[in-house]
């Protein structure tokens, strides 16, 4: 691969860049990996080698078709880049993860780091997770559907939309839009569409989003900044640009050798950490803790009470197996439960912000029956009285690709269609035919004939 001479004349003084062996690596295959979920992810079939700074964190031998196995579509595991699970190291040691809090991933689609947040947050911790750009967020949205955390709520805004919220998270994850050049084995588009006037655009982008969210962060709360770039412009320049323009502290994560993983130093003293591939077995990437110092005003809660929803909280209550939740209704009829802890966020946050889903999704009530969402099936908290198929490989990829399934054996009425003892979505079956209620857009649209070579 023929790396941009620009790129490496930026990268030449930082702290173990060591040119051959970068060029190097980058003529050999970017690893794969995954992370499973903590609860699904023992329906998860792949094995391979632990990634050691991540629980649940798997390099895989090979690549397989991830579209091919039914355990990825009911989210036994998440395929994930390696280094960016180092998240999770982060998170520890800045004691994110001892106590209920709320954070925001605020650039967060496709959804890698929120899946991640969601797996180690304490429970009754509050997950927002953003995505400005609206095709974007119907990703993450699809993939938060798939973890099924009824704590994480996706978002769909602008980050000046969260100027207003004053102190209210007590942290800010900004996996920030970046030039790329960490990603370069793994997407040569990145390669095509790298420049120094690029790196020099997305460096000011990158102070603008942090100057937007500053004001919502809690004083001593915790911001966490991350790039796929190995320009200085955006990584230890921009920890010295938050220390210039705020109050802030850095947050030191303790390594082991084994690991490969650099730490830099910053002009201003700040702690950084950097992921060459010649170094660690993943891509390139670069994380920082940053605790901020400077006070900020702590946003009164909202006032009023959500709208009594009792008669359809009853007649919902089938569906999940915990009772601590409130129901909402989002729009008309679509009614969501969130944990009772958190009424008063969404009473806030509902004003704010643009929702794309707030707790785990319903459904809604008919004359006749409760219609179940999707997310039911796919949530951690459905309740196991719901009646459910098991069904076998090819099964269960006819039903993710909306085909027809043979559905004789089963009970009429709505039934989790499961695989490996996993909800992959709602099957209603009716005397004489049954309907798939897969969301449309959601559906496999590869072949999935040869799926046994998976
Ligand atoms: N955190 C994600 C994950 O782990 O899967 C990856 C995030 S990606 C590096 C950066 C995200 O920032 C993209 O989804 C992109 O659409 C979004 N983005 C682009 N411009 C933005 C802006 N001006 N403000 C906030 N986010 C932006």
């Amino acid at each position: 691969m023929q790396l941009p001479q620009a790129l490496i004349s930026e990268i030449k003084g930082v702290t173990g860049f060591d040119e051959a062996a970068f060029v190097a690596a980058h003529d050999t295959a970017a690893p794969t990996s995954i992370r499973k979920h903590p609860i699904k992810g023992s329906a998860c079939t792949l094995t391979g080698a632990a990634i050691p700074w991540c629980t649940g964190g798997l390099y895989l031998p090979e690549r397989p078709i991830f579209t091919l196995d039914p355990a990825f579509h009911a989210g036994a595991y998440y395929v994930q880049e390696a280094s960016s699970m180092f998240l999770e190291q982060v998170c520890k040691t800045a004691l994110l993860t001892d106590h209920p809090i709320k954070v925001l991933d605020l650039c967060a689609a496709p959804g890698g780091k929120t899946t991640l947040l969601a797996s180690i947050l304490p429970k009754d911790s509050l997950l927002i997770s953003n995505e400005v750009i609206r095709s974007r967020a119907s990703i993450l949205h699809e993939n938060a559907t798939r973890w099924g955390y009824m704590n994480n709520w996706v978002t769909s805004n602008d980050p000046r939309d969260f100027s207003k919220l004053t102190g209210y998270f007590d942290a800010v994850v900004i996996d920030a839009p970046c030039s790329g050049s960490g990603l370069f084995r793994k997407d040569p588009d990145a390669l095509k569409e790298w420049s120094e006037g690029n790196v020099q655009l997305c460096s000011g982008r990158q102070q603008r989003i942090i100057a937007d969210i500053w004001p919502a962060l809690k004083q001593d709360g915790v911001m966490i900044y991350a790039t796929c770039s190995f320009s200085p412009a955006e990584d230890e320049d921009i920890l010295d640009h938050i220390v210039a323009t705020y109050e802030a502290d850095s947050v030191r994560i303790p390594l082991d050798n084994s690991w490969g993983i650099v730490e830099t130093i910053s002009a201003s003293g700040m702690y950084g950490y950097r992921f060459f591939p010649d170094k660690v077995t993943g891509e390139g990437f670069f994380i920082a803790a940053i605790r901020k110092k400077d006070a900020s005003t702590t946003l009164k809660s909202a006032k009023g009470r959500i709208q009594n929803l009792g008669k359809m909280k009853d007649q919902a209550a089938h569906l999940l197996a915990t009772t601590e939740t409130q129901l909402i209704m989002t729009t008309k009829d679509q009614y969501h439960a969130i944990n009772s802890l958190h009424e008063p966020d969404w009473l806030l946050l509902s004003q704010a912000l643009y929702f794309r889903k707030a707790g785990t999704e319903l459904g809604q009530p008919t004359a006749k029956e409760w219609i179940p969402a999707h997310d039911v099936a796919l949530s951690i908290d459905a309740a196991s009285s719901l009646p459910s198929a098991e069904v076998s490989k090819e099964d269960a990829l006819k039903f993710l690709k909306r085909e027809d399934i043979d559905t004789t054996n089963l009970p009429r009425g709505w039934n989790i269609i499961k695989y490996n003892n996993l909800g992959l979505g709602w099957m209603k079956v009716l005397q004489n035919r049954a309907n798939n209620h897969l969301p449309k857009h959601w559906r496999i649209r590869m072949d999935i004939n040869n799926a046994d070579e998976l």
